[in-house]
């Protein structure tokens, strides 16, 4: 068994690092962002000086973020049936290649293809109003001049040893990526020294009492620390001061350390079946038969990995991300799912994969930004004035949303509408790759079999948000010794102070008395949504769309104080800015057995990502798989199609 989806956050699904034997515990997490309309209290992310005159540098923009109003609006227009119709428009340009979406796996697209084809003049078309897709970059004034940068996406590479394929390393390397670099840019003691470690809170409303417990012994699947860094206590202890009652106590240590089969005399294969079409909810309250408090500390657990908590995952899901439960059954980690777990979860740029795409950028476009390596990308000014100028090659137009494409007018040229500042424009292309959401691909052309349509139309994506929150200080944080809360039962399931990565001329927060960025993890689950994970995405989807920014920032204050409050933390006083990065279409659906069966039916990855005449499709959905490294193996693909078509 593989881990089938998200292995890259700590604090989600833990192994013991110290104390009792196999198990973990999962910890969530969930975010929160700021808008420049709102009045937070605290100060936004301001232009940094000399910009105020200049055009919007997307970086600095506070409030929601992520899919940020206006990113989405004709989209939704054109699945509620709106018309845009592009016969009478005349052709603005014939490119040789455009690119639909300039998220990674567009940007490798556009990438490889120029790799082929030197000569090719390429146009990149995405909705956001910064390139990148999820590969989101948030940037704060801390004041005095200095620069701290947050991910608002795609973080981290995931296990690049073990998971990238000779496809995506090469990349990397193109790009002047180093993987090794890591190992001294991200200080892994950076926290560890100052004897901080991670904890789980427990909220009042429903535990009966605010509680913070550090010095978790847990730790996460694929993780940036090891056990000698986490200054744990035994297990057994750090259970102990959980604030609960002794049954659902005891139950919680049992669920932990207890061997228990319960299908004695069943092969492993069997089990492993039967733990494929069970929940980890069904899991632990039909076998363990635990009590609903012990459930309330693992509840939105796997939300980061999985954009859905324990009722969303199947038990051998949870099984293979280091969830409590299993080591009573003979159950193996395939070999892959071990080496991931091998690997420490250090690979991470300050803005996360935001320097692959813009790396990718650079690279792509003549002059938008100085420099040629991974160091003096971190700090490297983009000219977003240049990205789309005549003369180039390359051109990457935001703020343009695709809405038509058909190949059935003029022979070898592909016809593309696409709605910019609310006028519909129109290109042709020699060819097409669609690096967008698939599942809106059948919203752009008719020229797809219902087969195709139907099997695109399944990758709906799990939404999820993350929040960047500058701090005036991290004070109150050494001071509890602790650097990393999971919240599994309340509204961000995990809160974080950032990873500490200096690299290229930028150096991360060196002590508590200087600001610094905290990274904070919402999913809006929707348990009782069903019966399929697809039904809960949905659902979910449409309560994010529901929340303003102000429902992000209340949590934002009101948790941080409560959790940190014993610190000295004051939310008025030290939350600086406010970034929500709201992903309503965010990982790429992975099939389930629990959901969808795949043991006994095939899945239509292979139908719906199907060239249709000179159009390939890409993005990490075409592989169903929310990966950096799937996003360019996908991207890789499509170039390879088109050039055989
Ligand atoms: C919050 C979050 C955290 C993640 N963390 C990690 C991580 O740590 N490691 C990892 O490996 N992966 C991670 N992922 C998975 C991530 O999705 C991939 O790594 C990768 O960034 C996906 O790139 P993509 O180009 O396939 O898709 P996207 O980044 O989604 O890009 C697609 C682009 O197409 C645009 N688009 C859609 N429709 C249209 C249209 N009609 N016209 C024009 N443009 C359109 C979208 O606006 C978007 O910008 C994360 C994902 C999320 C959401």
């Amino acid at each position: 068994m593989s881990i089938t989806r998200r292995d890259f956050l700590d604090g989600v699904a833990l192994a013991i690092g110290a104390g009792i034997t196999p198990a973990s515990l999962a910890l969530s997490g969930c975010s929160q962002p700021a808008d420049r309309s709102q009045k937070s209290g605290g100060g936004y992310a301001e232009p940094a000086a000399g910009e105020s005159a200049g055009p919007p540098y997307p970086p600095r923009l506070g409030g929601m973020r992520g899919s940020h109003d206006g990113a989405f609006e004709v989209a939704h227009r054109l699945r509620d049936g709106e018309k845009f119709a592009i016969a009478d428009k005349p052709v603005e340009a014939v490119w040789d290649l455009v690119v639909v979406g300039s998220g990674i796996s567009g940007l490798a697209a556009a990438w490889f293809w120029r790799r082929k084809h030197p000569d090719a003049r390429v146009l990149l078309l995405d909705t956001h109003d910064d390139f990148g897709g999820h590969a989101k970059r948030n940037e704060f004034d801390a004041g005095g001049g200095k620069l701290l940068i947050g991910y608002g996406g795609t973080e981290s590479l995931q296990s690049p040893g073990s998971l990238y394929s000779p496809v995506a390393k090469g990349l990397l390397k193109d790009l002047g990526i180093d993987i090794k670099r890591f190992e001294t840019a991200f200080d892994r003691d950076h926290y560890p020294r100052r004897g901080m470690s991670r904890g789980q809170f427990f909220p009042k409303d429903v535990f009966g009492v605010d509680k913070l417990v550090t010095g978790s012994p847990l730790l996460g699947v694929a993780d940036d620390l090891d056990a000698a860094r986490l200054n744990a206590r035994p297990l057994a202890a750090y259970l102990a001061d959980f604030p609960l009652p002794e049954p659902a106590r005891a139950q919680l240590i049992a669920l932990f350390s207890e061997k228990r089969n319960f299908w004695p005399g069943k092969r492993a294969a069997a089990v492993q079946k039967l733990l494929d079409h069970m929940s980890y909810l069904d899991f632990l309250t039909q076998r363990w038969k635990v009590d609903p408090l012990v459930l309330a500390c693992l509840r939105n657990g796997p939300c980061d990995f999985f954009a859905v908590g324990i009722d969303g995952i199947s038990a051998s899901d949870a099984f293979a991300t280091n969830y409590p439960g299993f080591q009573g059954l003979a159950l193996k980690r395939s070999a892959e799912a071990a080496a991931e777990m091998d690997e420490p979860y250090i690979y991470h740029f300050p803005d996360g994969n935001a320097s692959i795409a813009r790396l990718l950028v650079r690279a792509l476009v003549p002059g938008v930004a100085p420099g040629k390596t991974m160091e003096d990308i971190v700090l490297a000014p983009f000219d977003y004035t240049k990205l789309d100028l005549p003369e180039n090659p390359v051109a990457v137009r935001q703020g343009s949303t695709v809405v038509h494409l058909a190949q059935d007018g003029k022979p070898g040229l592909v016809d593309i509408g696409y709605v910019k500042d609310g006028v519909t424009r129109r290109v042709h292309a020699k060819a097409c790759i669609l690096a967008c959401y698939n599942m809106m691909i059948p919203y752009l052309t008719k020229e797809l079999e219902p087969a195709q349509v139907e099997a695109l139309r399944r990758n709906v994506k799990g939404p999820l948000t993350y929040s960047n929150v500058l701090l005036r200080n991290w004070e109150a944080w050494d001071k509890l010794k602790v650097h990393s809360i999971s919240n599994p039962a309340g509204f961000f399931s995990l809160v974080k102070l950032d990873y500490p990565v200096s690299l290229g001329g930028y150096a991360f927060s060196p002590d508590p008395s200087q600001p610094i960025v905290a990274h904070l993890v919402h999913v809006p689950t929707v348990p009782e949504a069903g019966p399929g994970l697809a039904d809960k995405y949905r659902a979910a989807r449409a309560k994010l769309f529901g929340m303003s920014f102000a429902d992000f920032e209340v949590p934002v204050r009101d948790e941080l104080a409560r959790m940190l409050g014993d610190g000295g933390f004051q939310s008025e006083r030290d939350i600086l800015a406010i970034t929500v990065n709201r992903w309503s279409h965010g990982y790429a659906y992975y099939p389930t057995p629990l959901y969808d069966h795949i043991d006994t039916k095939p899945w239509p990855e292979a139908i719906a990502r199907r060239r249709f005449g000179r159009v390939a499709i890409a993005n990490s959905d075409a592989g169903w798989s929310a990966y950096t490294h799937t996003a360019i193996d996908q991207a890789w693909r499509a170039v390879q199609e088109l050039a055989s078509a």
